[in-house]
């Protein structure tokens, strides 16, 4: 009988817990930990902020949709790893104290460093959970002129949301009829994109920006913010009325400590999802050390791979699963101007690129396919 653990309940951490369920007998014991048991469908939280959808709609009960696979769920904080045990420390939740495992799988997302923003706490909207989506929606509520900035601060590796945030006030105004009192600007440290050097989206996005009049900033990497004004590394200034910003990520602490990650805390993997220095352990999602966007498909993947892999190591047997980098994203312009894009980041292919209104409908059809997927 092995047991294996799995620290959080993401989109990683409820795939691999999913698929070893299928694949591991009864004899095996599978426990995922998270801090909450709502998971978060990430990707609706723009259109939550601007009410296309309600709380219910962009979250569920894991406990209920994980006990249904036989997955032992336990809500709890995850607060040490110690490796040479097999056990980790559990500080607060339904259990205080030790877990013991055979197997680890890490998949305890990203860490927000907003510390590395002076002022981001107080002066900066985002949009990284259910409760700052429905504040910054409530913001924009109350926002009728002036200037809105909507970024991403340097290390934020997540750019599809600010697109879709700026197109969705775009229209918002438009339909208020007051967008002509409105000037919008998006801000980052890098060019138009998503930091794969993929011409064809930048110049897809260079259009739609400029059909909404929405203006792009590159090479604005924010270090600060103050009431009314945000300020970056290199001495310049952007002021603002509404201000909504991604702030820089970080790996989990929770690995930080283990020498297996690299200086952001990123864990490093290889191929098969396995951690490089520590056996019998496995990363998955935003916490691990790729290059690209950090997405929520990605993680997907690598939890069915790491699924498989573990399966076969408890098995007696290597590695059958491989995973190859991709980014597969949907900008949802709202219109006939949304955008997907597919691109292996581990080879010099051109990426793929799509525009239509099919894929605003693709993306909506996905967010319910998910639901309906993993919430029974
Ligand atoms: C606004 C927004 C829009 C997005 N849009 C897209 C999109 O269009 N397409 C796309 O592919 N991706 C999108 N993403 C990214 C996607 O959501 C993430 O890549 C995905 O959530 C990563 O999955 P994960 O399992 O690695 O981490 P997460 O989903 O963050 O899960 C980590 C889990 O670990 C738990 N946890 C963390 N620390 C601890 C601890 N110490 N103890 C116990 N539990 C802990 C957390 O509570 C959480 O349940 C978006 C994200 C945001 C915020």
């Amino acid at each position: 009988m092995a047991r294996v653990l799995i620290l959080g309940g993401g989109f990683g951490g409820v795939v691999a817990a999913e698929r070893l369920a299928e694949q591991l007998g009864d004899e095996h014991q599978i426990t995922l930990v998270s801090r909450s048991r709502q998971f978060v469908f990430y990707p609706a939280l723009v259109r939550l902020a601007f009410r296309k959808c309600q709380r219910e709609d962009v979250s569920f009960n894991l406990r209920q949709a994980i006990l249904s696979h036989r997955v032992n769920f336990i809500e709890a904080e995850v607060a040490r790893i110690d490796p040479d045990a097999r056990r980790v420390t559990i500080a607060h939740g339904e259990v205080e104290g030790y877990l013991h495992y055979d197997y680890l799988i890490f998949a305890l997302g990203r860490r927000l460093a907003t510390e590395r923003v002076t002022g981001f706490y107080e002066h900066a909207h985002h949009l990284m959970s259910v409760e700052k989506a429905l504040r910054f929606g409530k913001a924009v509520a109350e926002f009728h002129e002036g200037h809105a900035v909507i970024g991403q601060c340097p290390g934020a590796r997540l750019p599809v949301p600010i697109y879709e945030t700026a197109f969705a006030l775009s229209r918002l105004l438009e339909e208020q009829g007051e967008r002509d009192r409105v000037k919008i600007t998006i801000v980052s440290p890098d060019p138009p994109g998503l930091h794969l050097g993929d011409s064809e989206v930048t110049v897809a996005l260079g259009k739609a920006l400029a059909a909404h009049d929405i203006e792009f900033r590159p090479d604005f990497p924010i270090d600060r913010v103050t009431p009314g004004a945000a300020t970056t590394s290199n001495g310049h200034g952007i002021n603002f009325n509404l201000l909504m910003l991604l702030p820089p990520f970080q790996g989990c602490s929770a690995a930080s400590y283990l020498g297996i990650t690299n200086d952001e805390a990123y864990i490093n993997v290889d191929w098969s999802m396995r951690v490089v220095g520590l056996e019998r352990t496995y990363a998955i999602g935003d916490c691990v050390n790729f290059t690209g966007p950090k997405m929520g498909h990605m993680a997907v993947r690598q939890a069915e791979v790491a699924a498989a892999n573990l399966a076969a190591e408890i098995a007696g047997h290597i590695p059958v699963s491989h995973y190859s980098h991709e980014v597969r994203a949907v900008i949802d312009e709202g219109g006939s101007d949304s955008i997907y894009l597919h691109k292996d980041i581990w080879t010099d292919e051109p990426a793929s690129v799509r525009q239509g209104r099919f894929w605003t409908w693709a993306k909506r059809a996905q967010e319910k396919y998910w639901e309906a997927a993993h919430s029974r």
